[in-house]
Protein backbone atom coordinates (compact mmCIF):
# COMPACT_ATOMS: atom_id res chain seq x y z
CA UNK A 1 0.00 0.00 0.00
CA UNK A 2 0.68 3.78 -0.13
CA UNK A 3 0.53 5.10 2.87
CA UNK A 4 1.05 8.43 3.93
CA UNK A 5 3.02 9.53 7.63
CA UNK A 6 1.70 13.17 8.34
CA UNK A 7 4.30 14.91 10.28
CA UNK A 8 8.40 14.12 10.92
CA UNK A 9 8.31 14.35 14.48
CA UNK A 10 9.66 11.52 16.27
CA UNK A 11 6.64 9.67 16.47
CA UNK A 12 6.27 10.36 12.47
CA UNK A 13 9.67 8.72 11.66
CA UNK A 14 9.29 5.93 14.11
CA UNK A 15 5.93 5.21 12.10
CA UNK A 16 7.58 5.62 8.65
CA UNK A 17 10.10 3.53 10.04
CA UNK A 18 7.50 0.05 11.32
CA UNK A 19 5.83 1.05 8.01
CA UNK A 20 8.64 0.62 5.81
CA UNK A 21 10.02 -2.74 7.25
CA UNK A 22 6.46 -4.17 6.67
CA UNK A 23 7.02 -3.74 2.50
CA UNK A 24 4.50 -0.70 2.40
CA UNK A 25 5.15 2.60 0.26
CA UNK A 26 5.67 5.23 2.63
CA UNK A 27 5.69 9.23 1.88
CA UNK A 28 6.36 11.70 4.83
CA UNK A 29 4.23 14.57 4.77
CA UNK A 30 6.02 17.77 6.82
CA UNK A 31 5.48 21.69 6.45
CA UNK A 32 8.53 22.11 8.46
CA UNK A 33 12.44 22.10 6.82
CA UNK A 34 13.72 19.50 8.68
CA UNK A 35 12.59 16.87 11.05
CA UNK A 36 11.82 16.83 14.41
CA UNK A 37 11.25 20.66 14.62
CA UNK A 38 8.38 20.30 16.51
CA UNK A 39 7.96 19.17 19.78
CA UNK A 40 10.66 16.59 19.04
CA UNK A 41 13.10 18.88 18.81
CA UNK A 42 14.92 19.80 22.02
CA UNK A 43 13.32 17.67 24.90
CA UNK A 44 14.55 16.57 27.87
CA UNK A 45 15.58 13.17 26.31
CA UNK A 46 15.09 10.63 28.83
CA UNK A 47 13.41 7.34 27.79
CA UNK A 48 12.11 7.54 30.99
CA UNK A 49 10.23 3.84 30.48
CA UNK A 50 9.70 3.24 34.02
CA UNK A 51 8.61 7.43 34.91
CA UNK A 52 5.25 6.65 33.16
CA UNK A 53 2.95 8.34 35.66
CA UNK A 54 0.03 9.71 35.28
CA UNK A 55 -0.01 13.44 35.24
CA UNK A 56 -3.73 13.52 36.30
CA UNK A 57 -3.19 12.52 40.26
CA UNK A 58 -4.48 13.61 43.11
CA UNK A 59 -1.38 15.70 43.74
CA UNK A 60 -1.41 17.53 40.61
CA UNK A 61 -4.65 18.40 41.62
CA UNK A 62 -4.08 19.52 44.95
CA UNK A 63 -1.50 21.91 43.20
CA UNK A 64 -4.10 23.52 40.70
CA UNK A 65 -5.29 26.63 43.05
CA UNK A 66 -2.08 27.63 43.15
CA UNK A 67 -1.38 27.68 39.47
CA UNK A 68 -3.90 29.58 38.77
CA UNK A 69 -3.00 31.90 41.35
CA UNK A 70 0.31 31.70 39.68
CA UNK A 71 2.05 30.58 43.07
CA UNK A 72 3.72 27.95 41.35
CA UNK A 73 7.15 28.33 39.37
CA UNK A 74 6.88 25.02 37.88
CA UNK A 75 3.14 25.67 35.80
CA UNK A 76 1.67 28.80 34.85
CA UNK A 77 -1.88 29.08 33.68
CA UNK A 78 -3.56 31.95 31.23
CA UNK A 79 -7.18 32.71 30.75
CA UNK A 80 -6.35 34.64 27.96
CA UNK A 81 -5.05 31.32 26.59
CA UNK A 82 -6.74 31.33 22.88
CA UNK A 83 -7.38 27.34 24.19
CA UNK A 84 -10.32 26.39 25.61
CA UNK A 85 -9.55 24.41 28.44
CA UNK A 86 -12.55 23.37 29.83
CA UNK A 87 -13.62 20.66 28.21
CA UNK A 88 -10.32 19.19 28.72
CA UNK A 89 -10.16 20.04 31.96
CA UNK A 90 -13.38 18.50 32.89
CA UNK A 91 -11.63 15.23 31.08
CA UNK A 92 -8.70 15.65 32.73
CA UNK A 93 -9.78 16.11 36.49
CA UNK A 94 -12.20 12.70 36.17
CA UNK A 95 -8.72 10.44 35.42
CA UNK A 96 -7.71 12.30 38.75
CA UNK A 97 -8.64 9.84 41.30
CA UNK A 98 -6.14 7.84 43.02
CA UNK A 99 -7.71 4.66 41.09
CA UNK A 100 -7.77 5.73 37.66
CA UNK A 101 -4.56 7.51 38.07
CA UNK A 102 -2.77 3.87 38.96
CA UNK A 103 -4.75 2.26 36.58
CA UNK A 104 -3.45 4.85 33.82
CA UNK A 105 0.23 4.65 34.92
CA UNK A 106 -0.35 1.02 34.50
CA UNK A 107 -1.88 0.90 31.43
CA UNK A 108 1.31 2.29 30.30
CA UNK A 109 3.81 0.48 31.69
CA UNK A 110 3.80 -2.36 29.18
CA UNK A 111 3.69 0.30 26.09
CA UNK A 112 6.62 1.70 27.58
CA UNK A 113 8.55 -1.65 28.27
CA UNK A 114 7.76 -2.89 24.79
CA UNK A 115 8.87 0.36 23.48
CA UNK A 116 12.43 -0.24 25.92
CA UNK A 117 12.60 -3.43 24.17
CA UNK A 118 12.23 -2.31 20.36
CA UNK A 119 14.83 0.00 20.97
CA UNK A 120 17.01 -2.47 22.24
CA UNK A 121 16.64 -3.97 18.93
CA UNK A 122 16.65 -1.18 16.62
CA UNK A 123 20.32 -0.34 18.02
CA UNK A 124 21.60 -3.62 17.25
CA UNK A 125 20.05 -3.42 13.65
CA UNK A 126 20.90 -0.11 13.13
CA UNK A 127 23.77 2.17 14.19
CA UNK A 128 22.47 5.21 14.62
CA UNK A 129 24.31 8.09 16.84
CA UNK A 130 21.54 10.07 18.96
CA UNK A 131 23.80 10.22 22.30
CA UNK A 132 22.23 7.17 23.83
CA UNK A 133 23.52 6.65 27.52
CA UNK A 134 22.31 3.86 29.41
CA UNK A 135 23.13 4.71 33.08
CA UNK A 136 19.67 4.58 34.79
CA UNK A 137 17.48 7.62 36.31
CA UNK A 138 16.81 9.12 39.84
CA UNK A 139 13.51 11.09 40.54
CA UNK A 140 14.60 13.25 43.76
CA UNK A 141 12.35 13.44 46.72
CA UNK A 142 12.42 15.72 50.01
CA UNK A 143 9.27 15.01 52.21
CA UNK A 144 8.12 12.00 53.98
CA UNK A 145 4.91 12.20 52.36
CA UNK A 146 6.33 12.42 48.40
CA UNK A 147 8.39 9.27 49.92
CA UNK A 148 5.44 7.38 50.88
CA UNK A 149 4.06 8.26 47.71
CA UNK A 150 6.37 7.15 45.29
CA UNK A 151 7.26 3.55 47.12
CA UNK A 152 3.30 3.29 46.91
CA UNK A 153 3.86 3.42 43.14
CA UNK A 154 6.83 1.74 43.32
CA UNK A 155 5.81 -1.66 44.95
CA UNK A 156 2.70 -1.26 42.15
CA UNK A 157 4.63 -0.83 39.11
CA UNK A 158 7.61 -3.29 40.93
CA UNK A 159 4.09 -5.95 40.75
CA UNK A 160 4.02 -5.42 36.87
CA UNK A 161 7.71 -6.36 36.07
CA UNK A 162 9.16 -2.62 36.03
CA UNK A 163 12.33 -2.35 37.97
CA UNK A 164 12.13 0.80 40.17
CA UNK A 165 13.41 1.37 43.96
CA UNK A 166 13.32 4.07 46.40
CA UNK A 167 16.90 4.67 47.57
CA UNK A 168 17.85 7.09 50.29
CA UNK A 169 20.21 10.07 49.78
CA UNK A 170 23.45 8.29 50.63
CA UNK A 171 23.05 5.50 47.95
CA UNK A 172 21.64 7.85 45.42
CA UNK A 173 24.74 9.93 45.62
CA UNK A 174 26.95 6.77 45.66
CA UNK A 175 24.35 6.06 42.13
CA UNK A 176 24.91 9.48 41.29
CA UNK A 177 28.40 11.12 42.63
CA UNK A 178 27.54 14.66 41.30
CA UNK A 179 24.31 14.52 43.64
CA UNK A 180 26.88 16.04 46.30
CA UNK A 181 27.24 19.15 44.12
CA UNK A 182 23.82 19.73 44.27
CA UNK A 183 21.48 21.88 46.62
CA UNK A 184 18.03 20.77 46.50
CA UNK A 185 17.73 19.99 50.01
CA UNK A 186 16.95 15.73 48.91
CA UNK A 187 16.44 13.20 51.16
CA UNK A 188 15.61 10.18 49.00
CA UNK A 189 15.01 9.07 45.22
CA UNK A 190 13.54 6.71 43.09
CA UNK A 191 15.83 4.72 41.21
CA UNK A 192 15.13 3.20 38.13
CA UNK A 193 18.52 1.35 36.68
CA UNK A 194 16.75 0.46 33.27
CA UNK A 195 15.75 3.89 32.07
CA UNK A 196 18.05 5.68 29.33
CA UNK A 197 18.65 9.01 27.79
CA UNK A 198 19.04 10.14 24.49
CA UNK A 199 18.45 13.04 22.16
CA UNK A 200 15.16 12.41 20.44
CA UNK A 201 16.20 14.90 17.63
CA UNK A 202 18.94 12.95 16.61
CA UNK A 203 17.59 9.86 16.59
CA UNK A 204 14.57 10.92 14.16
CA UNK A 205 17.34 12.79 11.76
CA UNK A 206 19.53 9.74 11.47
CA UNK A 207 16.58 7.39 11.16
CA UNK A 208 14.90 9.26 8.80
CA UNK A 209 18.74 9.55 6.97
CA UNK A 210 18.21 5.84 7.12
CA UNK A 211 14.37 5.46 5.46
CA UNK A 212 15.61 7.53 2.40
CA UNK A 213 18.80 6.08 1.88
CA UNK A 214 17.78 2.37 2.33
CA UNK A 215 14.29 2.34 1.84
CA UNK A 216 13.08 4.29 -0.39
CA UNK A 217 11.24 6.22 1.72
CA UNK A 218 9.70 9.75 0.04
CA UNK A 219 10.67 12.97 2.34
CA UNK A 220 8.25 15.43 1.72
CA UNK A 221 9.19 18.47 3.56
CA UNK A 222 8.14 22.28 3.79
CA UNK A 223 4.98 20.84 2.30
CA UNK A 224 1.84 21.67 4.55
CA UNK A 225 -1.04 19.47 4.29
CA UNK A 226 -4.16 21.45 4.16
CA UNK A 227 -6.84 18.49 3.85
CA UNK A 228 -7.50 14.80 4.65
CA UNK A 229 -9.65 13.84 1.74
CA UNK A 230 -11.93 11.22 1.98
CA UNK A 231 -14.91 9.56 0.00
CA UNK A 232 -17.60 7.50 1.32
CA UNK A 233 -16.07 7.47 4.52
CA UNK A 234 -12.45 6.07 3.02
CA UNK A 235 -9.14 8.05 2.82
CA UNK A 236 -8.45 8.92 -0.43
CA UNK A 237 -5.63 11.86 -0.92
CA UNK A 238 -3.55 13.93 0.84
CA UNK A 239 -3.74 17.77 -0.20
CA UNK A 240 -1.54 19.94 0.23
CA UNK A 241 -0.02 23.54 -0.68
CA UNK A 242 1.57 22.20 -3.63
CA UNK A 243 -0.10 18.57 -4.76
CA UNK A 244 -2.81 16.20 -3.91
CA UNK A 245 -1.46 13.14 -3.27
CA UNK A 246 -3.61 9.42 -3.92
CA UNK A 247 -2.80 7.25 -0.85
CA UNK A 248 -4.22 4.22 0.44
CA UNK A 249 -3.93 4.67 3.94
CA UNK A 250 -1.85 7.64 6.73
CA UNK A 251 -1.33 8.02 9.62
CA UNK A 252 -1.79 11.10 11.18
CA UNK A 253 1.38 12.11 13.61
CA UNK A 254 0.70 15.58 13.74
CA UNK A 255 1.15 16.49 17.79
CA UNK A 256 -0.40 19.14 19.21
CA UNK A 257 -1.55 19.88 15.98
CA UNK A 258 -3.63 17.34 14.86
CA UNK A 259 -7.23 18.42 15.53
CA UNK A 260 -6.40 21.42 13.00
CA UNK A 261 -6.82 18.17 10.42
CA UNK A 262 -9.01 15.80 12.23
CA UNK A 263 -11.48 17.86 13.35
CA UNK A 264 -12.67 19.00 9.70
CA UNK A 265 -13.47 15.36 9.79
CA UNK A 266 -15.27 15.19 12.82
CA UNK A 267 -12.41 13.35 14.77
CA UNK A 268 -11.44 14.96 18.20
CA UNK A 269 -8.77 14.02 19.93
CA UNK A 270 -8.86 16.27 23.12
CA UNK A 271 -5.24 16.99 23.01
CA UNK A 272 -4.00 19.60 25.44
CA UNK A 273 -0.70 21.43 24.51
CA UNK A 274 1.20 22.00 27.64
CA UNK A 275 4.15 24.57 26.96
CA UNK A 276 7.60 23.16 28.58
CA UNK A 277 11.46 24.91 27.95
CA UNK A 278 14.56 23.56 27.84
CA UNK A 279 18.04 24.43 27.63
CA UNK A 280 21.23 23.19 26.29
CA UNK A 281 24.66 24.13 27.59
CA UNK A 282 27.94 22.40 27.48
CA UNK A 283 28.50 20.01 30.73
CA UNK A 284 29.72 21.46 33.86
CA UNK A 285 32.42 20.19 36.25
CA UNK A 286 29.43 17.82 38.03
CA UNK A 287 27.20 16.86 35.40
CA UNK A 288 25.10 14.09 36.26
CA UNK A 289 25.70 11.09 34.59
CA UNK A 290 22.42 9.27 35.44
CA UNK A 291 18.91 11.33 34.33
CA UNK A 292 18.32 13.38 37.54
CA UNK A 293 14.75 14.71 37.90
CA UNK A 294 13.28 17.34 40.49
CA UNK A 295 9.62 16.51 40.28
CA UNK A 296 9.06 19.72 42.78
CA UNK A 297 10.20 22.04 41.00
CA UNK A 298 9.39 20.26 37.84
CA UNK A 299 13.15 20.10 35.94
CA UNK A 300 15.19 17.59 34.86
CA UNK A 301 18.88 17.74 33.87
CA UNK A 302 19.85 15.24 31.19
CA UNK A 303 23.19 14.90 29.93
CA UNK A 304 23.89 14.41 25.88
CA UNK A 305 27.05 13.78 25.15
CA UNK A 306 28.86 17.18 25.92
CA UNK A 307 25.89 19.05 26.51
CA UNK A 308 23.61 19.10 28.67
CA UNK A 309 19.87 19.47 28.53
CA UNK A 310 18.07 21.43 31.08
CA UNK A 311 14.04 20.75 30.66
CA UNK A 312 11.23 21.11 32.53
CA UNK A 313 7.89 23.21 33.75
CA UNK A 314 4.49 22.74 32.47
CA UNK A 315 2.77 25.97 31.33
CA UNK A 316 -1.35 25.85 30.52
CA UNK A 317 -1.15 28.70 28.28
CA UNK A 318 -2.38 27.66 25.44
CA UNK A 319 -0.53 28.05 21.81
CA UNK A 320 0.95 31.51 23.14
CA UNK A 321 5.25 31.34 23.04
CA UNK A 322 4.93 35.42 24.75
CA UNK A 323 6.40 34.02 28.53
CA UNK A 324 8.81 31.98 26.82
CA UNK A 325 11.76 34.17 27.53
CA UNK A 326 10.64 35.13 31.01
CA UNK A 327 9.86 30.91 31.83
CA UNK A 328 13.77 29.83 29.95
CA UNK A 329 15.00 32.85 32.25
CA UNK A 330 13.49 31.48 34.90
CA UNK A 331 14.29 27.70 34.07
CA UNK A 332 18.12 28.59 34.30
CA UNK A 333 17.70 30.61 37.07
CA UNK A 334 16.15 27.32 39.47
CA UNK A 335 18.70 24.74 37.56
CA UNK A 336 21.54 27.13 38.39
CA UNK A 337 20.62 27.01 41.96
CA UNK A 338 19.73 23.70 42.31
CA UNK A 339 22.92 22.30 40.75
CA UNK A 340 25.53 25.27 40.13
CA UNK A 341 27.64 22.68 38.70
CA UNK A 342 25.86 21.04 36.39
CA UNK A 343 26.05 23.06 33.65
CA UNK A 344 28.94 25.68 32.10
CA UNK A 345 25.90 28.53 32.65
CA UNK A 346 28.01 31.21 31.40
CA UNK A 347 28.89 29.71 28.25
CA UNK A 348 28.19 31.91 25.23
CA UNK A 349 26.92 28.59 23.42
CA UNK A 350 23.23 27.89 25.16
CA UNK A 351 20.29 27.03 23.26
CA UNK A 352 16.72 28.08 24.58
CA UNK A 353 13.82 26.29 23.70
CA UNK A 354 10.18 25.64 24.36
CA UNK A 355 7.73 22.81 22.90
CA UNK A 356 4.16 21.79 23.12
CA UNK A 357 3.40 18.46 25.00
CA UNK A 358 0.24 17.36 23.71
CA UNK A 359 -1.59 15.82 26.25
CA UNK A 360 -4.50 13.98 26.41
CA UNK A 361 -6.46 13.60 29.42
CA UNK A 362 -5.81 10.03 30.45
CA UNK A 363 -1.91 11.00 29.22
CA UNK A 364 -3.02 7.71 27.11
CA UNK A 365 -1.71 8.09 23.35
CA UNK A 366 -4.46 7.96 20.77
CA UNK A 367 -2.94 4.93 18.60
CA UNK A 368 -5.25 2.85 15.96
CA UNK A 369 -7.80 3.36 13.06
CA UNK A 370 -10.12 5.97 13.28
CA UNK A 371 -14.22 6.12 11.95
CA UNK A 372 -12.75 6.72 8.56
CA UNK A 373 -11.39 3.65 6.72
CA UNK A 374 -7.38 3.93 6.15
CA UNK A 375 -6.90 6.75 8.54
CA UNK A 376 -4.96 5.91 11.38
CA UNK A 377 -3.66 8.38 14.46
CA UNK A 378 -0.61 7.74 16.65
CA UNK A 379 -0.49 11.16 18.57
CA UNK A 380 -1.15 12.99 21.84
CA UNK A 381 2.02 11.26 23.90
CA UNK A 382 1.96 14.20 26.41
CA UNK A 383 5.46 14.22 28.33
CA UNK A 384 6.23 10.26 26.75
CA UNK A 385 6.49 10.88 23.08
CA UNK A 386 9.98 9.88 23.03
CA UNK A 387 10.00 6.75 25.57
CA UNK A 388 7.14 5.49 23.79
CA UNK A 389 7.47 6.16 20.21
CA UNK A 390 8.28 2.72 19.12
CA UNK A 391 6.29 0.75 20.46
CA UNK A 392 3.45 3.01 19.55
CA UNK A 393 4.75 2.97 15.96
CA UNK A 394 5.02 -0.67 15.72
CA UNK A 395 1.28 -1.07 16.80
CA UNK A 396 0.03 1.58 14.18
CA UNK A 397 1.80 0.20 11.86
CA UNK A 398 0.49 -3.48 12.37
CA UNK A 399 -3.43 -1.67 12.49
CA UNK A 400 -2.31 -0.38 8.62
CA UNK A 401 -1.43 -3.56 7.75
CA UNK A 402 -4.13 -5.45 9.21
CA UNK A 403 -6.66 -3.06 7.70
CA UNK A 404 -6.26 -2.51 4.03
CA UNK A 405 -6.76 0.19 2.63
C1 LIG B 1 10.02 20.54 27.58
C2 LIG B 1 9.65 19.15 27.11
C3 LIG B 1 10.36 18.06 27.62
C4 LIG B 1 10.00 16.77 27.19
N1 LIG B 1 10.75 15.72 27.65
C5 LIG B 1 10.45 14.47 27.24
C6 LIG B 1 11.25 13.37 27.67
O1 LIG B 1 12.23 13.54 28.38
N2 LIG B 1 10.90 12.12 27.26
C7 LIG B 1 9.81 11.90 26.46
O2 LIG B 1 9.52 10.75 26.19
N3 LIG B 1 9.06 12.93 25.99
C8 LIG B 1 9.36 14.21 26.37
N4 LIG B 1 8.60 15.26 25.93
C9 LIG B 1 7.44 14.98 25.08
C10 LIG B 1 7.87 14.68 23.65
O3 LIG B 1 8.78 15.66 23.22
C11 LIG B 1 6.61 14.67 22.74
O4 LIG B 1 5.66 13.79 23.26
C12 LIG B 1 6.99 14.22 21.33
O5 LIG B 1 8.02 15.02 20.81
C13 LIG B 1 5.78 14.29 20.41
O6 LIG B 1 6.24 13.88 19.15
P1 LIG B 1 5.29 13.94 17.87
O7 LIG B 1 6.06 13.36 16.76
O8 LIG B 1 3.97 13.34 18.22
O9 LIG B 1 5.01 15.50 17.68
P2 LIG B 1 5.94 16.60 16.96
O10 LIG B 1 7.36 16.35 17.24
O11 LIG B 1 5.40 17.93 17.37
O12 LIG B 1 5.68 16.34 15.44
C14 LIG B 1 4.50 16.71 14.77
C15 LIG B 1 4.91 17.23 13.42
O13 LIG B 1 3.74 17.46 12.63
C16 LIG B 1 4.01 18.57 11.80
N5 LIG B 1 2.74 19.14 11.32
C17 LIG B 1 1.72 19.62 12.06
N6 LIG B 1 0.73 20.05 11.27
C18 LIG B 1 1.13 19.84 10.00
C19 LIG B 1 0.54 20.09 8.73
N7 LIG B 1 -0.67 20.67 8.60
N8 LIG B 1 1.22 19.76 7.61
C20 LIG B 1 2.46 19.17 7.72
N9 LIG B 1 3.07 18.92 8.89
C21 LIG B 1 2.41 19.26 10.02
C22 LIG B 1 4.76 19.52 12.72
O14 LIG B 1 5.46 20.49 12.00
C23 LIG B 1 5.65 18.56 13.50
O15 LIG B 1 6.93 18.42 12.90
C24 LIG B 1 8.91 16.57 26.31
C25 LIG B 1 8.23 17.67 25.79
C26 LIG B 1 8.59 18.96 26.19
C27 LIG B 1 7.84 20.14 25.62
Amino acid sequence: MHVAVLGAGVTGISTAWFLSQQGHEVTVFERNDSVASGTSFANAGQLAYSYVDAMANPEFVARIPRIVASRDPGSRFSWRAGFDFSGWIMRFLKQSTARRAGKNTLALLPVAMKSAALMRELRDTLSLDFDFRSHGKLVMLRSAGEIENAQRIADMKREHGCETEIVSIEQATVLEPALSQMEGGYTAAIFAPGDHLGDAAKFSIALAEVLQRNYAVTFRMREAIEQIKTRHDSIEAIKTIHDEVPVDAAVACLGVWSDELLWPLRIRTHICPIRGYSMTLPIGPHTPTLSVTDPQQRVVFSRLGQRVRIAGFADFVGFDTAGDRDRTGLLQEVAHRTAPHAADYEASRRHRWGGFRPMTPTGFPLVGPTKIRGLYLNTGHGSLGWTLALATAEQVAADVSRGGS
